[in-house]
């Protein structure tokens, strides 16, 4: 059985309390190896191997941590099938989809920040002849980011990518759920020659060690990707000293479908942004609502497409839907499936756990499951459940569809579908989210900002935002007479 190591100063070791956790394929069921139950003395021993990188790396050049970086996107693609398989075992989803998005974006993610800061530039204010305003742009310090298990090595890069460029050393935390791929970045980074200390990743739980993280004096800026409960915590330790945070939270997230759609477009998306990684994306659009006028037609179409979408073996191909995440998410995901029965829904399909035959009979499959019957504001409809269900509900007009979409205390994304231009425009305006995909899911472009308002988050990733998350601004006034 394989035993997951630290990476601390350049080296992977062992935690210091000598223990470890189980970690289960969730396809199988059963415990495939042992990730170290790290501490607080733990996070202690990166935050100072960090410290101590921190004042060199800060001051390399652009250019040389450019290079270092982008050797590290040339590896993960180099490894791009060992990456897609451990990812795969680790987290349950199919190894098609590890391949064509988790693994490829970690190589892009890297690839983008190693070039992106090549041309961050801070701006400049002349105030006639009288005097020049520049501003500095300097990394902060030591960076804790810590991120969750639903893309494990896809969001664990899209923090530490950045954070590296901008000349920060990094303490990190993957889920504890899903530690491989950062586990075996790790070992990738040692032989891409980073400098030791510069990323330092610490393994164990979020209450020990996400939560020192969290609380460690010497570690300035926190940036998470996870659950809104745990962010609030998070803010609450951190906020009073004074740290820079940015959070990217959960998701509600409405799919709105008029009936002048591209309608085959629609409905093959809509497959994707219901049931993409089980459900288990903070973008997946969970409630569905269709204009009265095609709402019998779409019901008929859509449940009769996901009564075919195959749930199995995430090895093979053929499957659309490999097992979600853990025992416990399981529990949870079909714990709401009852409570939709109790709120008066009425399931569509699916709505029970799958038995896969063979080594997988004690996985963790759900068939992808459509609702009916609920109303806008019942729990179903409010709480993030975070797995393949999705409500469906018909509308009459745009003021109450707009009503329904923005109701929630979620606003991370919202999918849109029409072909009218106007309309998209107006209600693109009007949605009370971070981002807008109109007749699209998913079609991400790194140089935008991401990251969702209300309880969806603080702040946001992507583009050069995140590196002026990841720099401290300091203005320079020169009088010039
Ligand atoms: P959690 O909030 O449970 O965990 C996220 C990370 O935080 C994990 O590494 C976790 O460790 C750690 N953690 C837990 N408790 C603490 C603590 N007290 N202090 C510091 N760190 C802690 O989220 P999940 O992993 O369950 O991920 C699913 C959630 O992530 C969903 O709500 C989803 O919407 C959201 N998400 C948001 C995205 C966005 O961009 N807005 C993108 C992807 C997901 P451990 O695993 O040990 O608990």
């Amino acid at each position: 059985m394989q035993t997951i190591k630290n990476y601390i100063n350049g080296e992977l070791i062992e935690p210091i309390g000598k223990t470890y956790i189980d970690n289960y394929n969730p396809s199988i069921g059963k415990v495939y190896s042992l990730i170290p139950d790290s501490d607080e003395r733990d996070v202690e021993l990166a935050t100072q191997a960090a410290l101590q990188a921190f004042p060199k790396w800060s001051i390399t050049p652009k250019g040389e941590r450019s290079a270092i970086l982008l050797k590290i996107a040339d590896l993960i693609t180099k490894n791009l099938e060992r990456l897609a398989v451990a990812e795969s075992v680790d987290n349950g989803k199919p190894v098609s989809l590890a391949k064509l998005i988790d693994i490829p974006r970690a190589a892009s993610n890297f690839h983008f920040y190693a070039t992106g800061i090549l041309h961050y530039a801070a701006e400049s204010y002349a105030m006639e002849d009288t005097a020049i305003n520049y501003t500095l742009r300097n990394p902060v310090g030591v960076a804790g980011c810590i991120s969750p298990w639903n893309l494990p090595l896809y969001l664990f890069t899209w923090k530490i990518a950045p954070a590296l460029a901008s000349g920060n050393c990094v303490v990190a935390k993957p889920s504890e759920i899903t530690p491989m791929t950062a586990y075996l970045l790790s070992e990738l980074c040692i032989e891409a020659g980073l400098p030791k200390g510069v990323l330092n990743i610490v393994h164990g739980y979020g209450h020990k060690v996400g939560a020192a993280i969290s609380a460690h004096p010497k570690i300035p800026l926190i940036s998470f990707t996870g659950g809104t409960k745990t962010g609030a915590e998070i803010a609450r330790v951190a906020a009073p000293m004074f740290k820079k945070l940015s959070l990217e939270l959960g998701g509600k997230n409405p799919n709105i479908i008029f009936a002048d759609c591209d309608y085959e477009n629609m409905m093959k998306t809509t497959l994707h942004s219901s049931f993409s990684n089980q459900g288990q994306i903070c973008l997946c659009g969970s409630r569905i609502f269709v204009e009265k006028s095609i709402y019998e037609k779409f019901k008929t179409d859509f449940v009769d497409r996901v009564n075919k979408m195959k749930v199995g073996n995430p090895a093979d191909p053929d499957s659309r839907l490999g097992a979600v995440v853990s025992k416990p998410h399981m529990e949870k995901v079909l714990s709401y499936i009852e409570l939709a029965k109790q709120e008066g829904g009425t399931i569509l399909c699916g709505g029970n756990q799958v038995k896969v035959e063979g080594e997988f009979a004690d996985g963790y499959y759900i068939a992808p499951t459509v609702i009916e019957g609920l109303t806008y504001n019942c729990r179903t409809n409010m709480e993030e459940i975070f797995g393949p269900v999705v409500t469906i509900m018909p509308f009459e007009t745009e003021e109450e569809v707009m009503m329904y979409a923005n109701s929630t205390q979620y606003g991370l994304a919202s999918i849109l579908w029409t072909e009218n231009l106007t309309r998209a425009h107006r209600i693109a305006n009007n949605l009370h989210t971070g981002i807008v995909w109109i007749n699209c899911w998913l079609l991400r472009d790194l140089r935008t900002p991401f990251g969702g308002v209300k309880n969806s988050g603080v702040g946001r990733e992507g583009g050069f935002e995140a590196f002026d998350f990841f720099t401290e601004p300091k203005n320079v006034c020169i009088k010039l007479k």
